[in-house]
């Protein structure tokens, strides 16, 4: 028999009004392994847990349960129990009542019964409390009742849909390491769902992130943390410095206004994203970091500061047991093997606008010719000119951004380097075959990826034209 317990082979659901919850999930569960499903609200988890359990049957694709297609199993034939975030426990019954109660619907004997519900209860630490009644426990004793009551069925694969949600953070802790602690004396599998991505990297052999329906990196908690295979990753686990960036040779790549060594080799010209962890940014003299910034701000976080420095365009978070001063300028460097070099999708340029005080899209200090109400879902504008967002707040100029993605073809490049939206000096060129691609050095911190079929010096100081009607946007978080 193989190791894998459960497979899902292009497993999908797309519910009755359109949605899909999950696309083409391939995923690989090894017996006794402790897997959890990680990502943000509404991005399917619950929908695959449910899937898993034979409560909502999937519209495309298949499970597998030791090799068998189980994909249209109803629950009670799958040796599979859950545990919900809210208990569903019957107030009415008593403790042993409530454990009790499946293995008395399928007419368990007596005294069998009462030996399982002993041994569940001795498990999660609640032995003598058969007779307690429900509405006497406190909300983590409730949520061990719920978990022995899934237990009692001897199940060989345990899912636990956010089971500390409606916990406070010290039970939460707590419960977290019981939780583990019990997996490694059961020994069965443990299919885990949260939002919370430190809970993840506590106690997963493996993780799996999703986002919008999609299964974004599988991986050991080690792996994700310090491996993350894209931008939406890095920035949902861990805290993190998450740049626009390119390749300008081998070994080397700008981002955040300068040029970094990093171990990535990837081709000259390429989009990337690069994502530097705060623990990672080692502060200097001015004069000795690859960057420069001015410190904006200084919070002690018990072992360390946050220091929030601003360069350029950019700001950059560091974590250091070193304080800095508001204000002083210092320098940053990072080691190559803290640079996390991604390929971007494709190789969109990427940047963020802000909203202006007429409500009006701008990049530096231009405006850009598009509706933000046609942005931001489900806004409008206002008889005063201001964005009202769909829960009829008006919109906050301060604190919402924008992404704005353009294709290097969408850009055209001028001398008129003034009539640009932006301007900047050809820093890299390269031939493609039926084009060239150039690389834009902005005083932003931002470069841009260009193509063009004219041939261009080095250092020409170009404008850069964007057409909005070739732009994407999106609200940022
Ligand atoms: P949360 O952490 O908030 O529970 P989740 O990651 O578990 O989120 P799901 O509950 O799986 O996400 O939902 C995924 C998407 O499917 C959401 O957009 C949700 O609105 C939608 N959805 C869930 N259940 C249904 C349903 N019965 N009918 C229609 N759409 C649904």
């Amino acid at each position: 028999m193989s190791d894998n317990i459960i497979e899902l082979k292009n497993l999908s659901k797309t519910y009755k009004g359109g949605i899909t919850a999950v696309s083409d999930f391939n995923l690989e569960i090894k017996r006794g392994e402790f897997v959890t499903l990680l990502g943000p609200s509404g991005c399917g988890k619950t929908t695959t847990l449910r899937m898993i359990a034979g409560f909502e049957l999937p519209t495309g694709g298949e499970i597998l349960l030791n090799g068998e297609d189980i994909t249209k199993y109803p629950p009670h034939k799958r040796p599979i129990n859950t545990v919900f975030q809210r208990y569903a426990l019957f107030p009415h019954m008593n403790v042993y009542e409530n454990i009790a109660f499946g293995l008395v619907q399928k007419k368990v004997p007596k005294d069998q019964i009462e030996k399982k519900v002993k041994k569940v209860l001795d498990l999660v630490d609640l032995e003598g409390f058969e007779r307690r009644k429900i509405s006497t426990l406190s909300g983590g004793q409730q949520q061990r009742i719920a978990i022995a009551r899934a237990l009692v069925n001897e199940p060989e694969i345990l899912l636990l849909d956010e089971p500390l949600g409606a916990l406070d953070l010290k039970m939460r802790k707590e419960m977290q390491l019981e939780l583990k602690a019990m997996h490694k004396e059961l020994g069965i599998t443990f299919i885990y769902v949260t939002h919370d991505q430190e809970e993840a990297l506590t106690m997963s052999d493996k993780i799996v992130v999703i986002s919008e329906g999609k299964i974004q990196q599988i991986g050991t908690p080690e792996d994700i943390y310090n491996e993350p295979k894209n931008a939406f990753v890095a920035d949902f686990i861990g805290e993190s410095n998450i740049f626009n960036g390119v390749m300008t040779g081998h070994l080397k790549v700008r981002f955040c206004g300068a040029q970094f060594d990093c171990v990535d080799d990837i081709p000259e010209g390429t989009h990337i994203t690069a994502v530097v962890r705060p623990e990672d940014v080692i502060m200097t003299a001015p004069e000795e970091g690859t960057i420069r910034g001015r410190v904006d701000s200084v919070i002690f976080k018990g072992i360390h500061y946050e220091i929030t420095v601003v360069s350029g365009k950019n700001e950059m978070v560091i974590q250091s047991v070193h304080s800095a001063t508001p204000g002083n300028t210092i320098g940053m460097k990072v080691d190559p093997d803290n640079i996390h070099v991604m390929i971007a999708e494709d190789n969109t340029n990427i940047f963020t606008a802000e909203i202006n005080k007429n409500y009006n899209l701008e990049y530096n200090g231009s405006e850009i010719a598009a509706d933000i109400t046609g942005i931001i879902k489900g806004s409008r504008r206002l008889e005063d000119g201001s964005v009202a967002d769909a829960r009829g707040e008006i919109v906050d100029t301060e604190k919402v951004r924008i992404e704005v993605a353009i294709k290097p073809q969408d850009i055209v490049m001028t001398d008129e380097h003034e009539s640009g939206i932006v301007d900047g000096y050809i820093s890299n060129l390269i031939y493609k075959g039926d084009h060239y691609s150039y690389v834009i050095h902005t005083d932003l911190g931002q470069d841009f990826v260009v193509d063009d079929e004219y041939l261009w010096n080095m250092e020409d100081h170009v404008g850069l034209l964007m057409d909005p009607s070739k732009m994407k946007f999106r609200v940022k978080r």
